[in-house]
């Protein structure tokens, strides 16, 4: 790309930090007396996670998955690739996924396949931001931040090749061209 992206402001940092809020208070009543065990999808959920378990006030446990699927574009390519898998036992534990955004979905329903697959006694999904327009496979979202339109967005852990994950706000990307 030849010129500098354009970043229009989609949802401020008070938007952001409510729906934070109120997706901990619903987590916080399903999970308070479950021990869970919360999964970041890497790398676009780790500002989402680490404002969210500061705002979870009961005993929890974090890991991560890492996989690939964009060639640092903006269009997946559909062809995901496990990067780094979970360390810690999954059987009999509550897990709860958190991801930053559900496009096409096919990345969520690849991580939900693998985690499934190791017998856990509960699989929810939690994600910021989902944009439904983009589904290529039916996703269930237990905990729905907030939704957004068919366009790239970047800001709050999300990147446009590595570029805009430190904003504390959400901007939708345009070309200049
Ligand atoms: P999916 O497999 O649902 O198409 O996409 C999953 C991943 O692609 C997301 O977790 C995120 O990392 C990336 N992604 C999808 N849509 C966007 C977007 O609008 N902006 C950014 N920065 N990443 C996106
Ligand atoms: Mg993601």
């Amino acid at each position: 790309m030849g010129s500098e992206p354009k970043l229009t402001l989609l949802f401020t940092r008070d938007e952001i930090e409510a729906t934070v809020k109120k997706l901990a208070a619903e987590i916080r009543q399903d999970y308070h007396d479950k021990r869970p065990l919360l999964i970041g999808v890497l790398k676009g959920s780790f500002m989402f996670l680490a404002d969210l378990i500061r705002l979870l006030d009961f005993p929890l446990e974090v890991e991560f998955v890492r996989l690939s699927s964009y060639g640092g574009g903006t269009e997946t390519s559909g062809r995901i690739k496990l990067v780094q898998g979970v360390q810690t036992k999954i059987k009999d534990r509550h897990v709860l996924v958190v991801d930053d955004i559900i496009d096409t979905g096919l990345t969520t329903a690849f991580v939900l396949d693998y985690l499934k697959q190791k017998k856990p006694a509960s699989l929810k999904l939690c994600t910021l931001t989902d944009k439904p327009a983009r589904r290529k496979t039916p996703i269930n979202i237990d905990y729905c931040g907030l939704t957004v339109p068919n366009k790239f967005i970047v800001g709050y852990g999300l990147d446009w090749d590595e570029r805009f994950r430190y904003l504390p706000d959400i901007y939708v990307m345009e070309d200049e061209d």
